[in-house]
């Protein structure tokens, strides 16, 4: 809504219809020069649709008030290229990830390795190979290109990538499991985030659900019980983000690849973090790990690509070959197919760990295995640049993501104490900057991790930071000397 300068006349209980003549035409509107300086970056059409919008409002304003402005063009414009740097603006952007929250589904959960974003960057420029066989000069499949490198990696047979994890349940249950039954433990009927909940990707994917055991034990026998003649398979979900303890049962993964086997039945095991490294050598949990999942004889894994294992938003498959081929042909899978820059930065990530770098060249990695000096180090420049309004102070990050839940690991934060008391407006200030920087608010104050924070981007919060406490920015030089 545009309030009308009050100044501009005395309200008319009934403005004359000739009123509106006095606001600009849309052309008229067109022809200023700074109007007409947006035209190249967001096209002349969706200008002078704005303009439309524009001022179809002063009208409203105008009938609704009987106030004319009295100079209109000038007040038009200025709103016009206010509204226009709104409507204008980018609106998915880069962001500084300060909350110490490694894989944050809310800030795009892992970033890529250098490689992989380069490897992304090549196929998306140009056209690729991405459905075509180069060797023998005829139509290939888009599902080859990282089907050996994920069987050298987990040891499965075969291997397919599709959108995400979400997608690759559902296909698996699709392809396999379709009106028939699958057995699942009642400590998995898991809701994953976002409303995401198993039971009704089950149902979505046209499988029975076949519930057994307690919320926190479940032996072998109750899925042996449970297997019919309708059954098609044994689901395992890993409960990936959150943790029952205390008098807890989980059937053993060899024992229900093994039941399964002998049964005739498949094992579906969904892991959802998709871990290739083991966490237990960063001084973390045991999270399962896709090989050993293989090894134990499932006939599907599934895993996400932007969590543990670090890499682009995918889901990933690996297993029997017979079971992956029925997940390739089904018609899904042509509705959950990954993209070409997806399969492209997948191939990089997985590239990683085949030559034993991933730790040093996938930033989750990197990041879980922060030298905890350095980190020290970086969030007292970071506290300095604030001057007396904040301190480097012992604190925790997360690996987020669904993996891990109340896993913590040792950080030192920038805890900052604003100069007005205003935790809340200080940390909405850090979101306003370019790119914007988010924290965290614990105690009234504002905690930025630098274990999240790519060093490439310590100036520019350094800078921030300064500018906001009111503190002469470090020096360039300065700030890198130290
Ligand atoms: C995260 C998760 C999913 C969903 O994966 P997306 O890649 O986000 O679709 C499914 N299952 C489990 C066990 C998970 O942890």
């Amino acid at each position: 809504m545009i309030t009308p300068d009050p100044e501009a006349g005395p309200p008319a209980p009934q403005p004359p219809p000739e009123g509106f003549r006095d606001l600009p035409s849309v052309d008229r509107l067109l022809s200023d020069e700074r109007v007409a300086g947006l035209f190249p970056a967001h096209g002349r059409g969706s200008v002078a649709a704005l303009a439309r919008t524009v001022l179809d409002e002063y009208r409203e304003a105008i009938a609704a008030t009987g106030v004319r402005p009295a100079t209109p063009l000038a007040p038009v414009i200025e709103t016009l290229l206010a509204r226009a740097a709104e409507v204008f603006r980018p609106r998915l952007v880069r962001v500084v990830n300060a909350t110490g929250v490694i894989i944050h589904t809310n800030l795009g959960r892992a970033p890529l390795s250098a490689a992989a974003t380069a490897a992304a960057q090549r196929v998306a420029a140009g056209y690729s190979n991405l459905e075509f066989d180069l060797e023998r000069g005829e139509r290939g499949s888009r599902f080859a290109h990282l089907d050996d490198r994920l069987c050298r990696i987990t040891g499965a047979e075969a291997g397919v990538a599709v959108n995400n994890n979400a997608s690759a349940l559902l296909l698996a249950l699709s392809a396999l499991c379709r009106d028939r039954e699958v057995i699942i433990s009642r400590g998995q009927l898991v809701e994953i985030g976002g409303g995401f909940r198993i039971p009704d990707v089950m149902r979505q994917s046209g499988a029975d659900l076949v519930e057994v055991g307690t919320t926190n034990r479940t032996y072998i026998e109750d899925y042996a019980r449970a297997i019919t003649d309708r059954t098609a398979a044994i689901l395992r979900v890993h409960t990936s983000n959150f943790r029952v303890v205390g008098f807890v049962e989980e059937t053993p993964l060899a024992a229900l690849a093994a039941l399964a086997r002998e049964r005739g039945l498949r094992f579906i095991d969904d892991l959802g973090s998709g871990a290739l490294l083991d966490t237990r050598d960063f001084g973390l949990q045991a999270e399962p790990m896709i090989e050993d999942s293989v090894r134990a004889g499932a006939d599907v894994v599934l895993a996400s690509g932007d969590k543990l294992l670090g890499g682009p938003q995918a889901g990933i498959a690996v297993g029997r070959r017979e079971a992956i081929e029925a997940m390739r042909r089904h018609p899904l899978a042509r509705a959950v197919r990954a993209g070409r820059m997806t399969i492209a930065a997948l191939s990089a990530t997985l590239d990683h760990y085949a030559r034993g770098e991933a730790v040093d060249a996938i930033p989750v990695w990197r990041m879980i295995a922060a030298d905890p000096d350095l980190l020290g180090r970086r969030a007292r420049r970071w506290s300095r640049a604030c001057g007396a309004h904040a301190v480097a102070a012992a604190g925790q990050s997360t690996v987020g993501g669904g993996s891990l839940p109340g896993e913590e690991l040792p950080t030192t934060v920038c805890a900052v104490d604003p100069p007005d008391g205003d935790a809340t407006a200080f940390s909405a200030a850090l979101r306003a900057a370019l790119p914007p920087i988010v924290a965290r608010i614990s105690d009234g104050r504002v905690l930025l991790d630098p274990r999240t924070v790519d060093p490439s981007e310590d100036r520019h919060v350094e800078i921030t930071l300064a500018t906001l406490c009111g503190v002469t920015p470090p020096s360039g030089e300065a700030a890198a000397g130290r």
